[in-house]
């Protein structure tokens, strides 16, 4: 029996995006504009057209407006940072987001830089990345956003929290552990060269894993009461031959220990779209020298 309080993504996401659409309308009728997203996707990856769709659709929800900008595979590197350029000089657009991952032969790395950094709503560009880690006012990654959001949720006061985040990736790792910096966290990032990571673990008060590997994260390295983020999203395959998602922690067992966990699906993967539209609205406001509105 799980005894650790579910912390539903589903349903703070959906006040993420009430949230959202309510600071759309003020900056419409305080300040006369619509903010836009436009959103770019090169290929036919079909993980990526469904998330694309259900990015337009959520944008339009809020009262945003959605631009989509759908490219054939072929297209060159230079078609792509042109359609960037006249992105970041397009004044209806305050965010712009390229999907990843693109096709082999354009540089991602290139075209992320290419964004403007004001308009970078994935908060990837070097720019952000450098402004998120000396604490100035910066789009940061959304599923790193979204995760501390659920974090608090449950404990709207993380200071002083012994915090371990597993795994140190650019989009959510390393932007993590900044992200609970500016909560007052005690962090340390563990990686794949950890030393008794099992050891690491036990002793966080708040455990975020972003690994990439199923049920890694086993019930036994929780500390009791802790806070478990699980920001993995795994496919396998059950022995009925049937596929399932699970996380990168073994949930069953870590609900036993924790104070509180997220589930997969429906704990942190239902933030990212919505962290994704309330950054839109916060690079709507910087744009225009406005303060955040909450
Ligand atoms: P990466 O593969 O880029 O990074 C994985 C990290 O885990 C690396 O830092 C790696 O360490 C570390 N790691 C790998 N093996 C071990 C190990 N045995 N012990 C300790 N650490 C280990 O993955 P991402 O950060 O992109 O994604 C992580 C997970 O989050 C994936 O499941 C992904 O699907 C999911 N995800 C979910 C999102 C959402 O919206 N919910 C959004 C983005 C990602 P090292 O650096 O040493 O190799």
């Amino acid at each position: 029996m799980s005894q650790a309080f579910i912390i539903d993504g589903k349903t703070i996401a959906a006040k993420v995006r009430a949230d959202v659409a309510a600071d759309v309308a003020r900056i419409k009728s305080e300040h006369g504009f619509q903010p836009g997203l436009a959103v770019v996707l090169v290929g036919e990856d079909p993980a990526s057209k469904v998330y694309v769709r259900n990015k337009a659709q959520q944008t339009v929800e809020c009262g945003m407006q959605s631009f989509e900008h759908k490219l054939d595979d072929t297209i060159s590197e230079e078609f792509l940072l042109d359609l960037v350029a006249k992105l970041n000089a397009d004044p209806n657009v305050h965010g712009i987001l390229v999907q990843m991952p693109l096709p082999k032969h354009i540089d991602s790395n290139k075209v992320l830089e290419s964004i403007n950094p004001a308009k970078d709503v994935d908060g990837f560009h070097p720019m952000n990345v450098g402004k998120l880690s000396i604490g100035e006012r910066a789009l940061a990654p959304c599923t790193p956003v979204g995760s501390v959001i659920l974090a608090r949720s449950y404990q709207h006061d993380l200071s002083g929290l012994d915090a371990v985040v597993i795994g140190r990736s650019n989009i959510v790792g390393k932007p993590m552990a900044q992200l609970l910096l500016r909560e007052n966290c005690t962090v340390t990032i563990a990686h794949s060269r950890t030393k008794d990571l099992p050891g690491v673990v036990r002793r966080a008060d708040l455990v975020i894993a972003a690994i990439g590997k199923p049920e890694f994260v086993k019930g036994d390295w929780i500390k009791p009461g802790a806070i478990v983020i699980d920001v993995g999203i795994n496919r396998i395959v059950k022995p009925d031959g049937k596929g399932k998602l699970v996380g990168d922690v073994d949930f069953a067992e870590a609900a036993k220990n924790a104070g509180a966990i997220t589930p997969v699906p429906g704990g942190v993967g239902p933030m990212t779209i919505a962290c994704l539209l309330k950054n839109t609205v916060e690079a709507a406001l910087m744009q225009k020298g406005l303060p955040p509105m909450r």
